[in-house]
């Protein structure tokens, strides 16, 4: 008998409002069910809405280093489990062990930087234009945040906006993604050990165009952080925009790994081996497309097929598994989609393009490492989003036709460059339209407390992770303290 889990509301553990549920099984052995989670109503969601807006009453006062105590907990907390939610996030979302222990220590790692943050969360003062009087400045929580993610980072990303949220003296709404419900109470599990007082944090299962549209409209909920697809961010833009909300948007990606010629091959054939078939692809920062130097096309192309033939596909909880399942069916029929768009289009399939079957694969949603040479830079394959193993080979001849065919698509989440050459590095620092540039390195490996996100259709303009989260996070109010004792007018008085 699977097992039942609940929603957390007001300190509460609890069912939906109308008892209903839904299934939560594992990728890579879809026999195997995870349990049953809550399928909420927007009834749910305003009950979480008002107990977190009664909490942001206690909690915006409790000095934020005390906050910031609470996150160092945690983070202590989810060392000691790590291995144990690692396992727990590999069976719900498929990716390796290794990945998933990464994923856990991301969390961690935040914890610790928001944990100190809590004793700086600096403001400004500045000299007043009048005598006599002090202006300062200084950061204040927004009230209730809604919170909305995706199952592919499914402890790093909610970790990335309700620690350093906490910290700053917000009080959560949280609805995790539908196919990793369980590590989500994991984390709310570890946040309740830690002291987090009841209504604070409040996680509402369901589906997303219920329970994460019920977010974006309710008036209480002043903040909503969304991590997924560019289609769905636009639909939450939208329906926050109604309400003035603060929104913040980390949406799609193309990636691209460029390799010049005076590149160091093996670092290079590393990285794309790495930034494209790790995580089965699913990632934002994925590299989904690589740019290569004409000159060294040929032989680069027959080492990466040779490397990336020996990916060994499988459970990702069994150790020596490189490359684990796709997370559910709908997304490997999308993938499916591209890779027949792709050979329409002319793209010359040379590695994978179809299903992995074989024993016990096929109790999984497995696919292939898949490889297309002679893909053109605006091709279908070239421009979308594929969100799998899925990688498209192109051809350049310069740096400059490098830096262009990078940029020739809507996103601009991140990007690498290959090569020993300083100047042609900055340069493509410079001129490469991302959130995130790498170079002589792959287009995933973000750090927490570096700013994370991206340009053009990938966000607007807001960045998780580091420093920058708290722009977010946080208003401004500035304050002017007048002790001259008389009426001193600002832009006529002085
Ligand atoms: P994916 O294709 O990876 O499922 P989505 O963008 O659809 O990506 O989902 C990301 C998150 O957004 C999930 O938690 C999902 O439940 C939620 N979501 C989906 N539709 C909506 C919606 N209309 N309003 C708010 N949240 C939604």
């Amino acid at each position: 008998m699977a097992q039942k889990f609940q929603n957390y509301i007001d300190g509460i553990w609890c069912d939906s409002s109308d008892g209903e549920h839904f299934e939560n099984r594992n990728p890579a052995n879809w026999d195997d069910i995870i349990g049953h989670f809550p399928l909420s109503t927007a009834a749910d969601v305003e009950r979480a809405a008002n107990c977190a807006a009664e909490a942001f009453k206690s909690w915006r006062l409790i000095p934020a280093p005390h906050r910031g105590d609470i996150c160092r907990k945690a983070g202590d907390i989810m060392l000691r489990r790590k291995a144990e939610i690692a396992a727990i996030m590999t069976r719900e979302m498929g990716k390796t062990i290794t990945e998933t222990l990464g994923d856990v220590q991301e969390g961690i790692d935040t914890a610790f930087y928001c944990a100190t943050e809590g004793r700086r969360l600096f403001g400004y003062n500045t000299p007043s234009e009048l005598p006599n009087k002090l202006n300062l400045s200084f950061r204040v929580p927004v009230g209730v945040c809604g919170l909305i993610t995706p199952w592919n980072f499914p402890m790093a990303i909610p970790t990335w906006n309700i620690f350093p949220g906490l910290v700053a003296g917000n009080t959560f709404v949280f609805k995790p993604a539908e196919d990793t419900p369980h590590t989500a109470n994991i984390l709310v599990e570890i946040l309740i050990e830690a002291g987090l007082p009841k209504g604070v944090l409040n996680i509402v299962h369901g589906a997303g165009e219920v329970v994460g549209a019920a977010i974006t409209e309710h008036p209480l909920i002043r903040a909503v952080s969304f991590t997924g697809s560019t289609k769905t961010g636009r639909i939450v833009a939208q329906a926050c925009g109604k309400l003035t909300k603060h929104v913040c948007l980390e949406m799609g990606g193309k990636n691209a790994q460029i390799v010049m010629l005076d590149a160091d091959m093996e670092l290079a054939l590393n990285g794309v081996l790495w930034g494209a078939f790790g995580t089965t692809g699913q990632r934002c920062t994925a590299t989904s497309r690589l740019i290569l130097h004409e000159d060294i096309h040929d032989t680069f192309i027959q080492q990466l097929i040779g490397r990336a033939e020996k990916l060994k596909l499988g459970d990702g909880s069994i150790e020596g598994n490189d490359v684990g399942p796709i997370i559910n069916q709908k997304q490997r029929e999308n993938i499916e989609r591209y890779v027949a768009i792709g050979k329409k289009e002319g793209a010359i399939c040379v590695l994978g393009g179809e299903r992995a079957e074989d024993g016990d694969l096929k109790k999984g949603w497995f696919y292939k490492p898949t490889i297309f040479t002679g893909v053109l830079p605006n091709s279908t394959i070239a421009q979308q989003e594929i969100f799998g193993p899925v990688l498209s080979v192109i051809k350049c001849n310069s740096l400059a036709n490098a830096i262009e065919i990078t940029n020739s698509v809507d996103y601009g989440l991140s990007s690498s460059l290959y090569t020993k050459n300083i100047n042609d590095a900055l340069l493509a620092v410079r001129d490469i339209e991302v959130g995130i540039c790498y170079i002589n390195a792959p287009t995933i490996g973000a750090e927490a407390h570096m700013p994370f996100g991206g340009v053009k259709s990938t966000g607007n303009g807001h960045r998780e992770g580091g420093w920058a989260v708290f722009d977010f996070y946080t208003e401004w109010k500035s304050v002017y303290l007048d002790y001259s004792g008389h009426l001193q007018r600002a832009q006529i008085d002085n």
